[in-house]
Formats: C-alpha cells, structure tokens, sequence
C-alpha cells in the first residue's frame, strides 16, 4: 500500500542546514547586542491559557479575532493557545513569579509565534520573534533606549538602510476621543470604506488607518490625526523622545498613522521599514503598554518594548550574501577500517579533548574517497590514520585549505597519535593568528 507523503503544515518553516548557520549568526549578534544593554533572558512556555491572550491583546484585535490556533485539551478541558505574540506571556510570568516588587526589569526572548494567517513571502504561520520588553520604567529615556539597542543591531547585522516611523497613541482618554471623532469621520464616509474597514468601524477604527488598500489610501490620510488630541503630558513624553533620538543623531520621520496591532498600547509607537522585502517590509515593531500589567493583575507598572520578525530579518541577511559559518568542523579524521578504526576514534576523541570540533569518517570508503568528504565539510585538517601510520603509532596530517605554503601542515605530515591534539590546536591559532594579522 502506497503511504501518503508527509510534510510540514502549511506556513509553518523547517531551517534546513545550510540555513541554520545564518539564523545563529543571527541570534548570536542579536544577544549580543541585548545584553550590551543590560537585558536578561526569559524563557516562557509556548502554550498559555486562552484567556491571558483575550485579555492581554485585546478581543477585537485582528490576532484574537481571527489568528489564535486555539483548542481545548482533550485530557482536561482547558482552553489553550499557541502564543501569537510573547509580551503578555512576559508579563503573566513576571506577575505571577513577583518580577517587578523590588526593582525593574530589562528582559528578552526568542523564539516561535503562531498565527493562523494567509501565508505569503515575510508572513508565515509559525514565525519568530526576537524581542525585549522593559518594565517599570517610565520613559521616555527607555523608548529612546530601545531604539537605539535597534539601530545597534541593525548595524551590527550590515542589512543595509531601515527607516525608523514614529507616532504617539497618547493616553486612553486622548484615544477615547480622537476614537469618537474618526468614528464620526469615517461614518460620513461609509460609502467609500472597503468590507473591512466597515467591520471596524466600530470595533477597531484605529486599525482602519493601518489599512494596507490603497483605494481607501486618500481618505486615511485626511482622517483626524491622533496628534491633534494628545494633551500636554503626552506630547512632553513624544517630545523627550525625539529629543533623545536627536542627541544620538537617530533619524526618523513622524506618522501620525502608525498604530499597532495590539489594543493595549500607548503612547510611544513606532515601527523599523525596509524597501527591500515588498509588501511584508516592517522587521519590527514597538512601543509602550503602560495599562497591560495592571490590566493582567499586577500592581501597575509602566512598560514598553519591541519584537523583531526574524524571519524577515534573515530574509536581509541573505540577500546581503550573509551565510552564516557553514563550516562543520575543524578537522576531519580518515582511516581504513578494522584496528585503524579504533585508532582513529582515539585520535577523533583526544582531538575533541583539545577543543577541537571533529568529524570522524563513518563507515567505510577508499582514502580518495574520503578525502573528497573531508574537503566538503570545510575542515581545516584532515587527519589520515592508515595502516602504514597506525602501525607506528602515528597519523598523517595534511592542512585542506592553506593560505601559503608556509602554513603549517601545507605539506602533509607525520604527527605522533599522542602529540596530535597539541599540534593541531597550535596550528588552527597560528593560521588565526596570520589571519588576523594581515587585517
Ligand atoms: P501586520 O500589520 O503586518 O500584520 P503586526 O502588527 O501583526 O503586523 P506585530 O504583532 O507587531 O505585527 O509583530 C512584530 C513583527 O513580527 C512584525 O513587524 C513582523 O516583522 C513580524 N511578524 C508579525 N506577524 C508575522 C507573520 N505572520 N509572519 C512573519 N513575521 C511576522
Ligand atoms: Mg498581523
């Protein structure tokens, strides 16, 4: 009987080796750059309660709506869902273990979101996110803190130019009644609003100005502007904000109709944009959320934070010829099988004794043969345990990609098994070495 192929759900990725290095380069320089800021690691589970999502994004948001995988626990009857999103996760966690009683937090997180969305390039259904979230403080000297740990990294990874968009949602009055007058506004307009838009209207109609159709693109743009309904307090922290994004000359460009997917953000909003990924270009996205701890049962306390779309992110990279290190190892050890095998596993473990990463050859092939495996794997060294060496308790060393003929090991050469790790290890740091020399 013929078995059905099996293959990965729909939207959801598999990172197949030769990918993999990219991603790590990534998550590597990312961390990096967290912690140049001071932020610590959370890990949180990637399944929550159903409700921690319904409260904490908001019910007529576009994710609680309509892109929660959501399902009942058969064993128990609990409702639950893949995260769509980290930060109240971040939140319950730093509630319920008591986070925040003695000092504030900077945090991190990486890792998968679910979100039942139609798939197309830069939009998937299980992405990844790496973000932070700062809670207890009050900014704006955080927001402005937060952007340029951003800017950081987006010079660190070299993806070329994104553009910073900034807004400020204001407080919930100012919202409340900029709400009443676009509400009012785009009711006079209903004509003109798309099937969408209508079904926000009284819902969400801050995401009606989010709109990605660019039929209702000139009647967004005249909309009533959030600007014109922040209050003094509101406009202070918007204009500490730029201040500080000035000083460390940060260019952006304000947009009074950036909003956020999410219901609980305020204030602080702001978005990072390449050109170079068609319609999925925003890599990440942040701002504050000052009511969320209070609004999941924490004594308030203000916070505000990002997520990056790494898929995105890696999508620049590539393009940029980034590759990640491809490299499987430093040294790849060959033998002829039966009692040479047994010496080269020695040689394979004292070489990992020594730090080295090794691939030893499984089962059997000509040395030919092995040797073109060995050039593969981008090894530095092959080590070759063959009869002749093995009887003399020797193996032979031969450098695969030396720069001159000089380099240590360009000639191949006998090595005793017992000094092996030793000369190796001393030959990888003196070729390092010249590398670095010559830069
Ligand atoms: P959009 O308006 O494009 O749906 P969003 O407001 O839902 O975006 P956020 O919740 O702010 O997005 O997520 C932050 C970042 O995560 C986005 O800027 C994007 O880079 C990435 N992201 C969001 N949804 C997806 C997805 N389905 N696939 C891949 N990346 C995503
Ligand atoms: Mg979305």
């Amino acid at each position: 009987m013929k078995t059905d192929r099996l293959a990965a759900v729909r939207g959801m990725n598999d990172v197949l080796p030769d990918e993999a290095p990219l991603w790590e380069a990534f998550e590597a320089r990312a961390i990096d750059v967290l912690r140049a800021y001071g932020y610590r690691q959370i890990r949180t589970p990637i399944v929550e309660h159903t409700r921690l999502f319904a409260r904490g994004i908001g019910e007529v948001t576009d994710i609680v709506e309509k892109e929660m995988y959501s399902f009942v626990d058969q064993l128990n009857g609990e409702n639950l869902t893949l995260r769509p999103e980290a930060t109240a996760s971040v939140v319950r966690a730093c509630i319920e273990h008591n986070l925040l009683y003695d000092a504030p937090r900077r945090l991190w997180y990486i890792g998968p979101m679910f979100r039942h969305e139609r798939p197309q390039r830069g939009r998937y259904r299980q992405f990844h996110q790496v973000g932070a979230e700062a809670l207890g403080f009050a900014g704006p000297d955080v927001d402005a803190e937060q952007i340029l740990l951003l800017k950081r990294l987006w010079d660190v990874l070299e993806i070329g130019p994104v553009r910073l968009e900034l807004n400020s949602l204001g407080s919930a009055e100012e919202r409340a009644r900029h709400r009443a007058a676009l509400v009012a506004y785009f009711e006079a307009n209903a004509d003109a609003l798309d099937a969408d838009a209508r079904r926000r209207l009284h819902s969400n109609p801050l995401r009606i100005l989010d709109t990605k159709n660019p039929a209702l693109q000139p009647l967004v743009e005249a909309a009533p502007r959030i600007t014109e309904y922040l209050g003094h307090e509101s406009l202070a922290h918007f204009e500490g904000l730029q201040e500080l994004l000035a000083a460390r000359g940060v260019s952006y460009a304000v947009n009074p109709r950036l909003v956020r997917g999410l219901d609980y953000y305020n204030l602080t909003v702001y978005e990072w944009i390449t050109d170079r990924l068609g319609a999925q270009g925003t890599i990440c996205g942040g701002g504050r959320y000052d009511p969320l701890v209070g609004m999941l049962g924490g004594r308030p306390a203000p916070g505000c934070g990002f997520a990056i779309g790494v898929e995105r992110v890696i999508e620049l990279l590539r393009e940029a010829g980034e590759r990640g290190d491809q490299t499987a190892c430093d040294v790849y050890v060959l033998h002829q099988g039966g009692a040479t095998y047994l010496a080269a596993l020695h040689a394979a473990e004292s070489l990992r004794d020594a730090g080295l990463d090794v691939i030893l050859h499984g089962g059997e092939a000509s040395l030919k043969s092995q040797m073109k495996r060995a050039d593969a794997s981008g090894a530095a060294y092959a080590v070759i345990v063959g009869e002749s060496e093995a009887a003399d308790g020797e193996a032979a060393v031969k450098a695969l990609r030396a720069a001159t003929a000089q380099a240590p090991f360009a000639e191949q050469r006998r090595v005793p098994l017992a000094q092996l790790g030793e000369a190796i290890a001393g030959a990888l740091a003196t070729e390092q070495e010249s590398i670095s020399g010559t830069n």
